[in-house]
């Protein structure tokens, strides 16, 4: 643990201050929201360059709505300090939190 402490001694402002980053989405098919939380910490695979040098992180995370239960492939890569570079997604969008907020409230009626 000394070594992830050492790590994220000295980052500066931006980063998340849980090292967890939240992911929402909704399904492709059914138009759920969901809500991930990354571990930034726990979650990544690192990625190494030729000189054995991090060179950055990917995660490869698979996400199930409560809905219908299809799986959503959501897959992020970061530079060497753990932060996002890019992401994309299968079988889904990623949505704003604020969105995730709306979709995820009791419905009035009509959908
Ligand atoms: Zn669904």
């Amino acid at each position: 643990m000394d070594l992830l402490r050492r790590l994220f001694g000295g980052r500066g402002p931006g980063g998340p201050p849980d090292n967890a980053l939240h992911l929402y989405v909704r399904c492709g098919r059914c138009g759920a929201p969901v809500h991930v939380r990354i571990h930034l910490l726990n979650d990544l695979t690192v990625e190494y360059d030729d000189n054995e040098q991090v060179s950055g992180y990917r995660l490869r995370k698979e996400i199930m709505d409560a809905r219908c239960f299809r799986l959503i492939y959501a897959e992020l890569t970061f530079d060497a300090h753990r932060r996002e570079v890019s992401r994309s997604i299968e079988g889904g969008e990623f949505i704003s939190q604020e969105d995730y907020a709306r979709l995820s409230a009791p419905s009035t009626g009509a959908s």
